[in-house]
């Protein structure tokens, strides 16, 4: 098969380790950058040129899109999608998932466990959106962060509605969240592709710290699954429609709640945590999956 990744980065080590694995699957695999992607949207045979000349026709590709380039990374995914070419995770999935409050509301209709949560933009009743989610402690999300910046926890009624003020002097998107004190400062990543939860991992906090990011120095470690674990993974994945993402669980005291769903999970940790070979179960399922015009939605 011909498979592309779509990746502003060719060093990352995703993105190698996806193209290391479709190589030794026998594939032939490039890695093109999707900020570099143009294409005549209008034209009745759609195409994507790339420096100068028109892509090949791709079985696969593989979209490895930031957070930052979500709206034009998905359009260049939606241009493969109508040219037939089959996306691992199909365009509307991912800025589906981006979208951190449809994600949970679609979530909570599935009846899939969450943490209590509020949020808003301009509440006039601060106490009362506290309140709501069971009162402090609480956590307090911007929208629009990742790796756990803008994640801030409030321990008392007074600093929440303190952060809750500073937050929308700066006219941010907020969401606040019931605590999960009892999950000790760990989460639970969850790889799911094609409907199996293939890899997890333990990320647990540093001292002193409630927020478990690689990023924010957090630690991994294997941990086992309990059903209910892999079915709220598995269930979360199917909601967003994602045949590949990294579903993030905390263990509460009600059973597994889910904080979110990412379309473009890295495999750094996950592998190393695991001894999994990741990559090559991601280029399996597409080799059992990618047929011409097998995408969903093509873009809808
Ligand atoms: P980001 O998407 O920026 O990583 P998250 O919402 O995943 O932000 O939060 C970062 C980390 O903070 C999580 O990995 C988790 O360890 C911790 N955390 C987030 N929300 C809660 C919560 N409601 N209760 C307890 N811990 C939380
Ligand atoms: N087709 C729309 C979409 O994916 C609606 C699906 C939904 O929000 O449940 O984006």
């Amino acid at each position: 098969m011909r498979i592309a990744i779509l990746s502003r980065n060719a060093k990352l080590y995703s993105t190698q380790r996806l193209k290391e694995a479709g190589e030794q699957r026998g594939h032939t695999v490039d890695i093109i950058d999707t900020m570099h992607c143009y294409m005549d949207i209008t034209s009745s045979r759609p195409s994507v040129r790339y420096k100068g000349e028109p892509l090949p026709t791709y079985d696969a590709v593989i979209p490895r899109i930031g957070s930052s380039v979500t709206f034009y990374g998905t359009s260049v995914v939606r241009q493969f999608e109508m040219m037939g070419t089959f996306s691992i995770n199909e365009s509307v999935a991912i800025s589906r998932s981006r979208d951190k409050l449809r994600s949970l509301q679609l979530l909570s209709r599935k009846g899939i466990g969450l943490p209590r949560t509020g949020f808003a933009n301009h509440p006039d009743r601060i106490d009362d959106l506290i309140k709501n989610v069971g009162g402090a402690p609480v956590v307090i999300k911007l929208l629009e962060g990742t790796q756990g910046i803008g994640v801030v926890l409030a321990e008392t009624q007074k600093t929440a509605e303190a952060i809750i003020e500073a937050f929308m002097g700066l006219n941010a998107n907020i969401l606040v969240q019931e605590y999960i004190k009892e999950a000790g400062g760990a989460d639970i990543r969850c790889f799911v592709v094609g409907g199996k939860v293939v890899a997890a991992m333990k990320r647990q906090a540093n001292e002193g710290e409630f927020r478990s990011n690689l990023h924010r120095g957090g630690t991994a470690s294997l941990v086992r699954l309990s059903p209910a674990e892999r079915k709220t993974a598995i269930n979360a994945a199917k909601t967003m429609g994602l045949n590949m993402s990294g579903v993030d669980i905390l263990r509460s005291n009600n059973g597994p709640v889910v904080m979110e769903v990412n379309s473009s999970p890295g495999l750094e940790g996950i592998e190393k945590a695991t001894g999994k070979d990741v990559a090559a179960m991601i280029i399996e399922f597409i080799e059992a999956n990618a047929q011409p015009h097998k995408n969903k939605t093509v873009g809808k």
